[in-house]
């Protein structure tokens, strides 16, 4: 996988990414997509099955690209993968190709990234039950700050909503995860990556520098290769 330099802005969840000087990117690739992973500078990619994307006829075919894909030196973690109560195929069939992920994240060491609206039991129960070895990351966080802290004493990471991020009210939860625990990200929204940074930098009253070095090493961490 490429790692970004010290001192770039890393957006650790994006759709449709272009290079860009000093920015790194973790690119998502959805199984239900024709596209696969390459060696561009600057790019890493993570790959799995988003549950909006799933259904009893495609799961067999997604599960077996997943399989042959994630393996690929290039992807650097499995997902977007979890669980949408608002939309998406039964929860157990979310459940299952959930667990199935998690098992192929555990059997090529690679972490995972999750998306889960609004079904935290259910992606807790997992945690319990599979008992991960490789973090996991939950991508577009906009929760309350006690799900926050019960996600993170469980090894979990956390990457804010874009937008929600930048609301002056989110403040105080911002600073209540450990500085070790956080991730920013665009989600392949218009926004800029950088203009995310300035913001959360001034919300913990530090350098944009100190900000991107804290967020170099937790990006080191997630991915270590252990
Ligand atoms: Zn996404």
């Amino acid at each position: 996988m490429n790692f970004p330099d010290p001192g770039d802005y890393i957006d650790i969840h994006n759709h449709g990414a272009t290079p860009a000087t000093g920015i790194f990117t973790v690119e998502t690739l959805m199984a239900h997509e024709d596209r696969e992973p390459q060696n561009i500078r600057g790019i890493t990619f993570s790959y799995g099955i988003h549950p909006w994307h799933l259904d009893e006829e495609n799961h067999d075919q997604l599960i077996a690209r997943v399989i042959k894909i994630s393996g690929n030196p290039d992807v650097a973690a499995i997902g977007e993968a979890g669980f949408d109560r608002i939309k998406g195929p039964s929860s157990e069939l979310q459940q299952k190709t959930f667990e199935e992920q998690v098992l192929i994240s555990e059997e090529l060491r690679k972490p995972v990234v999750i998306h889960c609206v609004r079904a935290w039991d259910e992606l807790l129960k997992v945690h319990k039950k599979l008992k991960p070895k490789k973090p996991w990351l939950v991508h577009g966080f906009r929760g309350k700050p006690d799900l926050a802290q019960q996600l993170v004493s469980k090894g979990m990471y956390l990457s804010f909503w874009f937008d929600f991020v930048m609301r002056p009210e989110v403040v105080p939860l911002l600073k209540s995860v450990p500085k070790d625990r956080f991730f920013l990200e665009t989600d392949g929204s218009e926004v800029d990556i950088r203009d995310i940074y300035n913001k959360v930098s001034k919300d913990f009253g530090i350098e944009i520098d100190l900000l991107k070095d804290q967020v170099y090493k937790n990006f080191c961490d997630f991915f270590r290769t252990k």
